[in-house]
């Protein structure tokens, strides 16, 4: 029998336990005005707004413990919160209102990076984008990368064990992880700041927490592995005839480059003229429309024209081969930021496109032509006229196969379809062994479905390992599992 977290135990604070906490951080940081809690209780998309009698904003990792003490007593839920950039209904409290918030975003010190540049310890308020100028500011490259970056933050980053666009070269942010600091549900703390290399003195207990989306506890700072600073990057966006072709492009281009090869993204004709009719001075630097586009990097640790000329060398034999239809390379940082622009703002171009019914999923690499393929017939029979956009990570085998609402259509009764649309792609994805969530987590959003497809032993090991941490299941009540 699965142990379930008691969760129909959980209750709102009462009047004095809302005073206790907020004492703690204080009246300026304990927000009950429904007008300040606004911004803590809606996604972006407007696809959840919850309700919380208290958003908490603690400054140390002394009074996260403490709330989470008091909470674990008295039965509350808590959700925790860093950028509010997720994508999938984690960092909201249910509509019910009974959960506090608590947000990470005022843990945001730089507490240190190491003589040799090699690791830093941040706190998990600080924004993907600070944390990055941390490191640049120390002549070090902290790679994690993605459109989000200005507003997400470290905690919810390892909370969701996000990946973006650098994930080819350095991996998701796990591989990035030397040691976490975590409030654990009964307010103690584990702080395993280490920053090692090797450590196999048993369970790996860091890798539990990242990527456990706020059920486990809050996460309140980490080591993070800094590389060396690229002094050459260098970048194009090519035209090809088809996805094989993409899958071909990739893989000369790993030939090419290996290692220097450090983004290879794929997007449709659709995904970006949506882009050019929605997003300002966007514009494509082709004649015609081609079918796919791969917008790659190559960059490099010398200073003497060496990307470049891989770059010229890989394009020249793919141009050959036939693979690429046309090309351009970035002559200066404002065109190769012109470029990424295009990639970058895809989904937001798809918001006055309509409804848009998403998935972020991955399959092996190989399999992704096979997979749009058959994605594509099943979208059309649910909805004729749908409209695929699919976009994404391609050398890491991560498709964003968004659809875009038929353009007569109105949006809600497109959004009524996102449920059976969404089993029957992930029907597809689990055929060809792959992933119902390659960076964005389950959250609410994906509940149902993992546990659809996760199987029964898989679901068993983690309801076990939550009900053993967090036995009181005040931890991100209803999401993940
Ligand atoms: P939040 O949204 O606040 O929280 C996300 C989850 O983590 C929630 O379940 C929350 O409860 C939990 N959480 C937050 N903080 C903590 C903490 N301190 N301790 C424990 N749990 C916590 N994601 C990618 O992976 N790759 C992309 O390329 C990418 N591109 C994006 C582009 C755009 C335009 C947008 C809007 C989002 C994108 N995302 C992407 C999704 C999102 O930015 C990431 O999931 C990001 O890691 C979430 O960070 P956050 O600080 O906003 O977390």
């Amino acid at each position: 029998m699965w142990p379930t977290p008691p969760v129909n135990r959980l209750h709102p604070p009462s009047p004095k336990i809302i005073r206790r906490l907020t004492e703690i951080v204080g009246p300026a940081n304990a927000l009950t005005d429904p007008a300040l809690q606004v911004a803590y209780l809606k996604e972006w998309r407007d696809l959840y707004t919850g309700k919380s009698p208290l958003v908490l904003r603690p400054g140390t990792t002394d009074e996260v413990s403490r709330i989470l003490e008091i909470a674990n007593e008295a039965g509350i839920g808590v959700v925790p919160q860093a950028g509010n950039t997720g994508l999938v209904g984690g960092q909201i409290p249910s509509e019910a209102g009974g959960e506090i918030v608590v947000s990470v975003e005022r843990l945001k010190h730089i507490r240190s990076i190491d003589s040799a540049g090699t690791s830093m310890i941040v706190e998990a308020g600080l924004t993907l984008s600070e944390a990055q100028a941390a490191a640049d500011a120390r002549g070090r490259l902290f790679p994690l990368s993605m459109a989000s970056e200005g507003s997400c933050r470290i905690g919810g980053n390892l909370a969701t064990n996000a990946g973006g666009v650098a994930v080819l070269a350095y991996g998701n942010t796990r591989a990035l992880t030397l040691g976490l600091e975590v409030v654990l549900p009964d307010g103690r703390v584990w702080d395993n700041l280490k920053t090692l290399e090797k450590d196999n003195t048993g369970y790996d207990l860091r890798d539990l927490f990242i990527g456990s989306e706020g059920t486990l506890g809050i996460i309140t700072a980490a080591a993070l592995r800094l590389f060396p600073k690229p002094r050459e990057k260098e970048t194009a966006l090519a035209a090809l005839p088809s996805l094989a072709a993409a899958l071909d492009l990739l893989h000369l281009a790993k030939e090419h480059a290996g290692l220097e090869l450090t983004a290879f993204e794929f997007m449709n004709q659709l995904s970006l003229d949506m882009v050019v009719r929605h997003v300002k001075d966007a514009r494509l630097p082709f004649g015609k429309p081609h079918p796919w586009y791969a917008l790659l990097e190559i960059s490099s640790l010398s200073d003497d024209g060496h990307a470049a000329r891989v770059l010229e060398r890989l394009l020249a034999e793919a141009t050959e081969k036939r693979l690429v239809s046309d090309g351009t390379i970035a002559g200066s940082l404002t065109q190769a930021r012109e470029l990424w622009r295009l990639r970058e703002s895809i989904s937001e171009a798809q918001k006055p496109e309509g409804g848009s019914i998403k998935h972020d999923v991955s399959v092996p690499v190989p399999a992704i032509p096979e997979f749009i393929r058959r994605a594509d017939v099943t979208v059309q029979k649910i909805c004729p006229g749908a409209r695929p956009v699919p976009f994404g990570h391609l050398g890491d085998g991560n498709v964003h196969y968004n659809v875009s609402q038929p353009l007569t259509m109105e949006k809600p009764r497109f959004l009524a379809l996102w449920e059976p649309m969404s089993r029957a792609v992930h029907d597809v994805v689990s055929d060809l062994s792959g992933s119902i969530s390659a960076e964005h987590g389950i959250g609410r959003l994906k509940r149902g479905e993992l546990a659809r497809l996760k199987s029964p032993v898989e679901l068993d090991l983690m309801r076990r390992i939550k009900s053993s941490l967090d036995p009181n299941g005040i931890m991100n009540p209803g999401k993940v599992l």
